[in-house]
């Protein structure tokens, strides 16, 4: 039956939906009915199995079937606070059910009546004793909660799990049957998979572990199947490719290398070697640089773009941060401008006129070499004669980008740079349309960062450790998650620590404050001041994350470690260690929970970025690894690259046999398919051949 409209029907207007709830789960996401159909269970909680009240311990985490015994007793504490206790028993034992200051507890529970309850067992005054638990009761016809396997859902403020449950089960009731099966035939019969109304249910509210199990792989088969084909007919688009630019070898560029402060480590020599073969190549490089931080890919970067600009071209140095993009200018200007090379900044905020006067210069072909943020690309523009464009810290450099570009009249060399290191076989799902180089070596001589973990309680002995570094003369980093205090996040502020560190911790000495929210200028005059010491201390948000470098830091502290993911706070580690002082990083967390633990102990113990990069992902899954937006791939809500990895190689043998047989997925069985990968891939459509 196919009923699209029903699916996206807002929540509003069902039963035990009003105004506040609707807007609770708008807050995570969750508009239509279809949304919180493919709202899935981040766990399960199997209660299938009923317990016994004889032989219960103390922290036992039970289900039990019982029959309420006796009348609930109110015992006064104290003032205000009183506590019910609720008698039971089932044929092996008596026990009672504690709730504190609750008085509604006297009307819901009567002699006789048969509940489940469900809750931790506290053995107190030789009772056994069930502290708030959940309960549901016999009675009911439709049973919710117990003997089944329940579903776990995140939750925003404000919404239980049973809200949740109940709204969910309400809407699988009347609306699974709507939804379409978008998968053809073939393909579910090829792949043995469950048609979607199985799915659906069995993904929320499993029968039995197996059929939670053929319900869940055949949803990770079509989210990956559906990325695939995604990916698949980018690529088929991008296969048509233009003539590129052919640039010769130039003996000049070997002098520059030469003339360099210092050696190039091998694996910066290899993958300069991969990107000079390409651009001596007519074919148009599309190359993905991977280095961990401080692997030394800005000069690399440097040398082609010299490359180009020796044989009559421009080039363009792109960075997502004006900071990044005065820094990129900055060692441009030290390495090139002595051998003729004219550059130029382009950012947001550089005044209309100047601005003026350098598009000019541009134009004209005067500037070789422009350094800036996107704005390179997205304003108006005109380039003399680009020949390579180069992106900084962007794990994304789109195929419409490169269409903007070629539209200009030029085919320029593309390189994508990232300190991000991503597994490979992952790498080949998201850029299958770049080649990749690895800089996987870092320059000689540096020292391992020093990481330490530790509590909230803690903080004044790293303040203190950092104060005695400042008075050695080194700077110190704090990083923060967020600008402002914020009501619904447990998280210290920018502007918290910055006032903290000011009045208390290192009152003494000279601090700025740098976040997002500040003007252009106003960052950079602060990152100014503290790259030329004239600040001791730097408070900041992540906008100092990527590529940011003072070698004279020391010292890294991060509040609220436990807000980040670990391949970002190997980023903001990164930040320190750049010089020849031995460097610390101090992760402050509040998190006491064991996956926050393991998540900090692999920073203290790793210093590889792509081991930290292999953590993550299994800790966290990719959804929240990648930023996926940037990379421009659909979020994926049930599959996760990492631990689907065998599932993802049926769905990609399962996208080559469909497209073969219809390229742009216009044959009226793969109709519905092709309807779910626009929607998924709406950001993307332009460049997908469809
Ligand atoms: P990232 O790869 O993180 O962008 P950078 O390009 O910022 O790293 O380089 C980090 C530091 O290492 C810079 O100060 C740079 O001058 C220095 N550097 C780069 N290559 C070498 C090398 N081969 N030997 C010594 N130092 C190097
Ligand atoms: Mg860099």
């Amino acid at each position: 039956m196919l009923n699209l409209n029903e699916l996206k029907k807002t929540l509003q207007f069902l039963k035990g939906i009003g105004p506040t709830k609707y807007k609770r789960f708008q807050k995570m996401g969750i508009h239509t009915i279809e949304d919180i159909l493919y709202a899935f269970p981040r766990e399960y909680e199997d209660r299938r199995h009923i317990d016994n009240i004889k032989g219960l311990k103390n922290e036992d985490k039970v289900s039990l079937k019982v029959t309420v015994c006796g009348d609930v007793e109110k015992v006064t504490v104290k003032r205000n606070f009183n506590i019910y206790k609720v008698p039971f028993r089932d044929t092996t034992g008596t026990a009672y059910g504690i709730f504190y200051n609750t008085p509604f507890v006297q009307n819901t529970f009567s002699i006789g009546q048969q509940i489940y309850l469900n809750g931790k067992v506290k053995i107190a005054f030789g009772e056994i004793q069930i502290l708030h638990p959940e309960y549901e009761f016999v009675s009911n016809k439709e049973r919710k909660l117990f003997e089944r396997i329940l579903p776990v859902y995140s939750l925003t403020e404000g919404l239980t799990q049973n809200d949740f449950i109940g709204i969910q089960s309400q809407v699988l009731h009347s609306y699974a049957d709507c939804i379409d099966e978008y998968l053809p035939q073939d393909t579910i019969q090829r792949n043995r998979l469950c048609d979607i109304h199985y799915a659906i249910r069995n993904i929320h509210f499993p029968q039995s572990p197996q059929h939670l199990k053929v319900a869940k792989y055949r949803l990770v088969f079509e989210e990956l199947l559906i990325l695939q084909l995604g990916l698949s007919l980018t690529k088929n688009k991008l296969m048509v490719e233009q003539e590129g630019i052919k640039f010769d070898r130039k003996p000049e560029l070997y002098r520059l290398i030469e003339a360099l402060p210092y050696r190039l480590t091998n694996a910066q020599k290899k993958v300069l070697k991969e990107i000079e073969n390409d651009m001596e190549q007519s074919k148009t490089m599309n190359r993905l640089v991977q280095g961990d931080v401080g692997s030394g890919k800005t000069v690399v970067a440097l040398i082609a773009l010299y490359k180009a600009i020796l044989n009559g071209y421009q080039g363009a140095l792109m960075a997502p941060t004006e900071i990044l993009a005065e820094q990129h200018l900055h060692s441009a200007k030290e390495l090139l401008e002595p051998l003729g090379v004219n550059t130029a900044l382009l950012s947001g905020s550089i005044p209309k006129k100047k601005k003026e006067e350098i598009l000019r210069k541009i134009e004209s072909g005067e500037i070789n070499l422009i350094v800036g943020t996107h704005a390179i690309i997205q304003e108006t523009v005109t380039f003399h004669k680009l020949g390579i464009a180069i992106t900084d810290e962007q794990h994304r450099f789109g195929v419409r980008q490169r269409a903007v570009l070629s539209s200009k009249g030029l085919n320029p060399d593309i390189l994508v740079m990232t300190a991000t290191p991503i597994p490979r076989t992952l790498a080949l799902i998201l850029y299958g349309d770049l080649d990749i180089s690895t800089i996987d070596e870092l320059p000689p001589g540096r020292k391992k960062i020093k990481t330490i973990c530790m509590q909230q309680e803690r903080r004044q002995a790293a303040y203190d450790f950092a104060k005695g570094q400042i008075l050695d003369g080194r700077q110190v980093y704090i990083v923060c998650p967020l600008i402002e205090e914020s009501e619904s996040i447990e998280a210290k502020s920018a502007l918290d620590i910055f006032e903290e560190v000011s009045n208390l911790y290192l009152k003494d000495f000279r601090i700025g404050l740098l976040h997002g929210k500040m003007k252009g200028q106003e960052k950079e005059s602060v990152m100014a001041e503290f790259k030329c010491g004239q600040l001791d201390v730097l408070v900041s948000t992540t906008v100092i994350e990527v590529g940011v470098n003072v070698p004279n830091a020391s010292v890294m502290i991060i509040e609220n470690s436990e807000r980040f993911g670990l391949a970002q706070l190997h980023q903001l580690r990164g930040r320190v260690g750049r010089g020849v002082h031995q460097s610390y990083c101090m992760l402050i967390s509040s998190g006491k929970n064991n996956r926050t633990k393991e998540r900090m102990q692999v920073m203290e113990q790793s210093e590889n970025g792509f081991v930290i990069a292999e953590k993550d992902l299994e800790l966290r899954g990719p959804g929240d690894f990648f930023g996926t937006r940037q990379h421009g791939i659909p979020e994926l809500r049930i599959a996760n690259l990492f631990k689907h990895v065998h599932v993802l190689k049926h769905a990609q043998k399962e996208a080559a046999i469909l497209l073969e047989e219809d390229t742009t997925l216009c044959l009226e069985k793969n109709k519905v398919l092709k309807n779910k990968l626009v929607e998924k891939f709406i950001d993307r459509l332009e460049e997908i051949s469809l």
